[in-house]
């Protein structure tokens, strides 16, 4: 069954009389050349791999191809049908109906996947929930080898820029800080069933076994992070002092430290500059 070709997937959920739902993100995939790359850019026959969000099953064909097992979750439950139809001729995947961002993902990786080498997260998520399912993978501190989704492409961007460019923001810091970031390919609006009105990409984060930068307190960098990246156009002094109640003067301390002057921004620093300050301001 071809379910990246539009009429195949439009029989489908006809058949099942199933209407896709916009407010889930249920833009379905319809380009052959996309789900076999990306199932071959996150596994191996010696991977687990953990989908989020199905859909009509088309990543998930591909993933049973090439990966050990897959487990999908899926939040709209009108596609269980769908699902048993598309997925009837697979014999190593499971389809959970839950919301990925509410299910114990430890306990479910730690039950399904304990005979795989490594387990992957492959998915072409739901752009509504993107940077808040990622951070939730990475902060979960899971044991998983790569994220290798399709995002927007100006999230795609924003995630995998540099730190330290002006492409970055938080969000950047953060992925860098437990992951390497890389744009696999674009893929284009029209690759998808109904079009979305933006182009997207594929991104792997492969996860770094210790994170980038030694903090002396995780929340209090994040907290920090967050601040000096809120607005982007004042100077990090100015910023993180009125956000946080910082004197201004440890800041120059700090910077002074580095060698930087008072006027630096936070898309100007690296992560190594980045964890120094935050270390230096906390007690
Ligand atoms: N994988 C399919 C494809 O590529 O054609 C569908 C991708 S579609 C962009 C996103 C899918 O995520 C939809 O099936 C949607 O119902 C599901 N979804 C949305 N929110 C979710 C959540 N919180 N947890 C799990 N699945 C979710």
């Amino acid at each position: 069954m071809n379910l990246a070709d539009f009429d195949t997937l439009s029989k489908v959920l006809r058949s099942e009389g199933f209407n896709l739902k916009k407010s889930l993100g249920q833009n379905f995939l319809i380009d052959p050349s996309v789900c076999p790359e990306m199932a071959a850019s996150a596994c191996d026959k010696n991977t687990g791999a953990l989908e989020i969000g199905p859909g009509a099953g088309v990543l998930t064909r591909e993933l049973c191809g090439a990966a050990k097992k897959v487990v999908a979750v899926e939040l709209d439950e009108r596609l269980r049908p769908v699902l048993k139809k598309t997925l009837s001729d697979k014999n190593n995947v499971e389809v959970i109906f839950g919301d990925a961002m509410k299910l114990d993902l430890g306990a479910l990786i730690k039950e399904k996947f304990s005979d795989c080498e490594r387990v992957a997260v492959c998915a072409n998520l739901p752009y509504y929930i993107t940077s808040p399912i990622i951070m939730h993978l990475l902060e979960s501190r899971l044991p998983i080898d790569n994220i290798t989704v399709m995002v927007q492409k100006e999230a795609a961007e924003r995630l995998c820029a540099e730190v330290g460019s002006r492409e970055a923001g938080a969000v950047t810091v953060a992925v860098s800080y437990y992951a390497l970031a890389e744009i696999l390919f674009g893929v284009g609006r029209e690759s998808f069933m109904p079009p979305p009105k933006v182009d997207s990409a594929v991104i792997r984060l492969t996860l770094r076994e210790e994170p980038a930068v030694k903090v002396k307190d995780e929340a209090a960098f994040f907290r920090f992070v967050k601040a000096s990246f809120a607005q982007r156009r004042k100077t990090l002094v100015n910023t993180v002092s009125a956000s946080m109640g910082i004197s201004k003067e440890l800041l120059r301390e700090a910077l002074s430290e580095l060698s930087l002057p008072e006027t630096a921004r936070s898309e100007n620093l690296s992560m190594g500059e980045l964890a120094f300050i935050s270390n230096y301001i906390t007690k």
